[in-house]
């Protein structure tokens, strides 16, 4: 029986079919949407505070997003766009905040330092040539570098206080780097929904099946949790935003564009600590180098993380192997995925990622001693009755074809959508919540282009991210005017404080 017809079907409640639903709001008052999220609340899932890192990823401290070459330079382009693409975050964020459509922004932003820290000759000499070829563009104004640990131990205390001061250490700071709640801001968005007009939101209510009708709609399977019952929604145009269970729901869409993916699985822990004598000893995020053979996620960062008003300190991630596609999925949720178009990319990747699985296999073996021993290269002084273990959300690499090796593991995030624009799903996880608006804005160009052709949404587009259509990273005048209103509308500069000139600082 059908329940109702809708225009929007967002499946999954987290921070992209949040942000999604709020960007469609703003676009168009009149259009009806649904959002439907399997468990009793959203952004229980990645989205939570707890489960992710909380970094608003800008390519600060990432060492990952600036690879050196094999001519021995710096790969900077990743570290640019990256950056570009979190700017149109805080954009969108500061115009909900001046809408008065999200609360106060320290309930889910707070001005954490953004800082690199690595030590040995050779990641020194890295970082100073990663600074040297990004620290004087204006995208990354106010980039400090020191070499001196007397400099970098007023920047981090707790991770130069019992260091050998005869190794070579080296560290970048930016003091507008962010932590955020991406789950506070996601319950808000919804919030937001919910009071305006024509927004449904089914809680306990799992999607199971879609089907495209002969009239270019989908009716939709949903059932309630503890029934057995199906009731079917018609929508126009759905999005599968339900995380790492997204690639099960476009398998069962069974568009053209879904043959072929698969997800790699891997899921997260990390160290906490709430001691508040040792949490008040350090205010940043500090990002080392990745080791050998692992992941970029899986870069160790030492974190300040201010969730629901609580202060703690996390250091991690370490990774682990589960089949499950979300932190509550099921076992079978890999072996479920696995189809005849998929099986021989899978198998592939999982012939030729050595390094990985070997990273895998060790991550998975430790102990609380050896996380503490990877905890105490960052923090030297830390104590193991100070640290427990926490499980992070989960994360679904993208698995796709490859012309020349049959198969390919990604680390990123691809926006997926049916050709005539009725479907869309995000597969992947990284950088993931930080670059929300950018993936999101990617799915109304692929599905509404006649309606964001239109004057009408251009100019909504032009005063939600008034960088929309224009370069951040080639026009220093507009970075600078659109930075100086998102810092000080999100609070994460004092009203006071001007930025600084593009030339950056060396200490
Ligand atoms: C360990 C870790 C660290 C991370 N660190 C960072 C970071 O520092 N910065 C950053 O920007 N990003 C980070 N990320 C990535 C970020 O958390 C994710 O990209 C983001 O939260 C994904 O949001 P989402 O809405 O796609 O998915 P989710 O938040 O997972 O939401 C999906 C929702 O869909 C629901 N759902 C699933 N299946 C169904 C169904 N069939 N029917 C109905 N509902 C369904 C789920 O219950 C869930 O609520 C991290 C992720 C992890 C795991």
């Amino acid at each position: 029986m059908a329940v109702k017809n809708v225009n929007v079907l967002l499946a999954g409640g987290g921070i992209m079919s949040s942000t999604l639903g709020v960007l469609l709001r703003q676009l168009d008052p009149l259009l009806t949407i649904t959002m439907v999220e399997k468990l009793d609340d959203v952004a229980e899932e990645s989205t939570s505070g707890w489960n992710n890192a909380g970094t608003g990823h800008a390519a600060y401290c990432e060492l990952n997003y600036t690879p050196e070459t094999a001519d021995g330079g710096i790969d900077a382009s990743k570290a640019f766009a990256i950056n570009e693409s979190f700017e149109r975050t805080l954009q969108f964020w500061s115009y909900l905040i001046h809408q008065q459509a999200l609360p106060e922004p320290t309930s889910f932003i707070n001005a954490t330092p953004h800082l690199s820290f690595v030590w040995g000759e050779k990641n020194v000499s890295f970082l100073r040539k990663r600074f040297a070829a990004i620290g004087e563009h204006h995208m990354f104004a106010g980039m400090e570098y020191s070499e001196d640990p007397a400099v970098l131990r007023e920047w981090m205390p707790l991770v130069m206080d019992g260091r050998d001061p005869a190794q070579p250490v080296a560290g970048t700071r930016v003091k507008h780097g962010t932590d955020v709640n991406f789950g506070s801001l996601s319950r808000s968005m919804v919030g937001y929904l919910q009071n305006s007009d024509n927004f449904d939101l089914l809680l306990k209510h799992s999607i199971h099946g879609l089907e495209k009708q002969s009239d270019g709609k989908w009716r939709v399977s949903v059932r309630e949790s503890g029934s057995f019952a199906s009731k079917h929604i018609i929508a126009d145009f759905v999005f599968l935003g339900a995380g790492g269970a997204a690639l099960q729901l476009l398998q069962a869409s069974g568009i053209a564009e879904s043959v072929g993916y698969g997800g790699f699985p891997v899921s997260g822990q990390w160290l906490v600590c709430k001691k508040p004598e040792i949490v008040s000893q350090h205010l940043a995020k500090v990002y080392g180098k990745a080791s050998i053979g692992a992941p970029p996620m899986s870069v160790p960062h030492l974190d300040t993380r201010i969730i629901d008003g609580e202060k703690a300190l996390l250091f991690g991630p370490f990774a682990g192997f589960t089949t499950k596609f979300l932190k509550r999925g099921s076992f079978m949720d890999l072996f479920a995925s696995i189809r005849p178009a998929n099986l021989w990319p899978m198998l592939k990747v999982g012939m030729s990622s050595f390094d990985l699985i070997r990273y895998l296999i060790t991550e998975v073996m430790q102990s609380h001693a050896d996380r503490m021993n990877a905890l105490r290269e960052y923090f030297p002084n830390a104590k193991d009755e100070d640290w427990t273990l926490a499980t992070a959300g989960q994360r679904v690499q993208i698995i796709k074809k490859d012309p020349q090796k049959g198969g390919k593991l990604e680390f990123g995030t691809e926006v997926i959508s049916a050709a005539d624009g009725s479907l869309a799903a995000l597969l992947g996880a990284s950088p993931g919540a930080s670059v929300t608006v950018t993936a999101m804005l990617q799915v109304l160009e692929k599905c509404f282009p006649e309606k964001m052709a239109s004057a009408e949404w251009k100019a909504k587009l032009k005063e939600m991210i008034p960088s929309y259509g224009r370069s951040l990273t080639n026009d220093a005048e507009l970075l600078k005017q659109i930075r100086q209103d998102t810092l000080s509308t999100l609070g994460l500069i004092d009203t006071g404080e001007t930025m600084q000139a593009p030339e950056a600082a060396v200490v």
